[in-house]
């Protein structure tokens, strides 16, 4: 059940290491499980913008956040780590309360998943290491060249609804570990998360001005961030639609920039699978967050002599879940986010309907209050639009196909590559296939949310650049070439 009280952070901006009202208004949070009003945060107007990106300039351009020795950026940032964990149970409450996700899902999957981000990326903070490089000088002299990774500057990350707390981290640690000062627009769905970030890291010691929170509508708020001369980097996450207009603002003032955007995420099931082992993790893949990850498994691309098998096992798993109130420690599946999710993945459902996909599970939205949708399966060919367009809900495809040449190929006939699920005991088989998707991650016999320590990013439309890992640190910085003759 619902906690009786949550508390929830303050609704202002964080600007400068201070809460300060916006001038952009407020607007209302809506609880996706039952309509009624969560908060009305503030809105940052351009004028809140420019302030926010001048407190991070300031923090950057004259310290300390930069010029503080790596180690020290480091202990705030674990300090940081420790007081998420500590208010592990807060974030959660807030995660489901503004998604509509199990909150044993936000607790045991999002929030661990944010402090091991902390954490891994605190340990960074002081091995940003450059290389040597040997250099002949044309006059013979003798001549030391070496490189530095200074951080990229100010960076506006703009995030979206369907895990903030992990996303937020995503985008956060690295850039601070870099040494980078940041402005953050979360999503207007769920933008509590991110004002308890704040909260806590003020509390942790980090400096004024080195994380400033302004929330508001992307095409104000969001676009007033893209826009800003102030700002180095721009690191966005959601739909391929928005990344296209960053991308395009970024190229303007030639500002760096990451785009992790949608998906349309093949599971190829070669003929010698474990179904019964596969059943479990594919059905996690589908329905996780009600299917608004960006990973979904969707289109579950299976060997012809075994679509029975897994149209069986699916469904049966389908069948399983148990909708409800995230609170309930019994559901497995909360809500979509808001009534126009719902009815935009039930459109698909017409339309997969309608384009004569034979439905084998689900395809009703509950009558009850809150945004719901059953899980749903169909079996289908690779060109319906429920396998062509990111539904981001619970709906998946069964697409049969006779070889292996052909999986591949189906696989890859999409604009999307973020991510790929090979199922099969053969790992040679597996191995090739992996070598011939045009995906940034595949996954063998498994499907789980992305980890710190590995990079994360897609091909095509899913995305330009990487975060996490070596690489998402990286992304944070620019390399300095620096030549001594002498
Ligand atoms: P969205 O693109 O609608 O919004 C994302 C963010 O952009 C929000 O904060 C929004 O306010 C802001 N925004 C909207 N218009 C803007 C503009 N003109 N200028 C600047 N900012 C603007 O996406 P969403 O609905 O919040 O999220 C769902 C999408 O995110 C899906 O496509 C999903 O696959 C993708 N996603 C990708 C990953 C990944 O790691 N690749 C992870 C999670 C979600």
């Amino acid at each position: 059940m619902k906690p009786t009280s949550i508390t929830l952070p303050p609704t202002e901006l964080f600007i400068d290491g201070e809460w300060r009202p916006g001038n952009g208004g407020t607007f209302t949070v809506e609880s996706p499980t039952d309509g009624t009003v969560i908060a009305k945060p503030h809105s940052a107007d351009a004028g809140d913008v420019d302030r926010a990106v001048a407190a991070a300039r300031r923090a950057f351009d004259l310290g300390p956040w930069p010029a503080l020795p790596g180690a020290e950026r480091g202990r705030l940032l674990h300090r940081l780590a420790d007081l998420i964990e500590e208010n592990a149970t807060r974030f959660a409450e807030l995660e489901s309360l503004d998604v509509g996700k199990p909150y044993r899902d936000a607790l045991a999957v999002d929030v661990d998943l944010a402090v091991q981000t902390f954490r891994h990326f605190a340990g960074w903070a002081d091995k940003l290491h450059g290389s040597t490089i040997p250099v002949p000088d044309h006059m013979g002299r003798p001549r030391f060249s070496f490189t530095e990774r200074v951080p990229v500057g100010v960076v506006g990350a703009i995030t979206p609804w369907n895990a903030p707390t992990m996303i937020t981290s995503w985008k956060l640690a690295p850039a601070l570990a870099a040494g980078c000062t940041v402005v953050l627009k979360p999503a207007e769905d769920a933008p509590l998360v991110s004002q308890l970030l704040a909260e806590l890291a003020a509390a942790a010691g980090l400096p004024a001005g080195v994380l400033n929170v302004v929330n508001g509508p992307g095409r104000t708020t969001g676009a007033a961030i893209t826009a800003h001369p102030g700002i180095d980097k721009l690191s966005f996450t959601g739909s391929p639609e928005v990344g296209r207009a960053i991308g395009r603002a970024a190229a303007e003032r030639f500002t760096r920039v990451t785009l992790e955007l949608g998906g349309k995420s093949p599971q190829i099931v070669l003929q010698d699978a474990d179904i019964e082992a596969l059943a479990p993790v594919a059905a996690v893949s589908l329905f996780a967050n009600s299917g608004q990850t960006c990973a979904a498994g969707t289109r579950i691309l299976v060997h012809r002599s075994r679509v029975d098998d897994v149209a069986q096992a699916l469904a049966a798993q389908a069948r399983a879940q148990r909708l409800g109130d995230p609170f309930d420690a019994q559901t497995t599946m909360g809500s979509l986010i808001n009534a126009a999710q719902r009815d935009r993945v039930m459109g698909y459902v017409t339309a997969g309907l309608d384009q004569g996909a034979e439905l084998i599970t689900g395809g009703t939205a509950p009558d009850r209050p809150g945004y719901y949708v059953e899980p749903t399966l169909f079996v289908g060919t690779n060109d319906l639009t429920i396998a062509r367009e990111e539904i981001f809900g619970p709906v998946g495809t069964i697409i049969p196909f006779d070889d292996t040449d052909e999986a591949i190929r189906l696989a890859n006939a999409t604009r999307y590559g973020l991510a790929a699920v090979i199922w099969s005991q053969n790992i040679g088989e597996a191995m090739a296939a992996s070598r011939a998707l045009r995906v940034g991650a595949v996954w063998v016999n498994s499907w789980g949310a992305p980890d710190p320590r590995v990079p994360w990013g897609g091909m095509k439309s899913s995305g330009v650049g990487r975060e996490l890992g070596l690489s998402g640190l990286l992304a944070n910085t620019e390399e300095r070439l620096v030549n001594i003759v002498y």
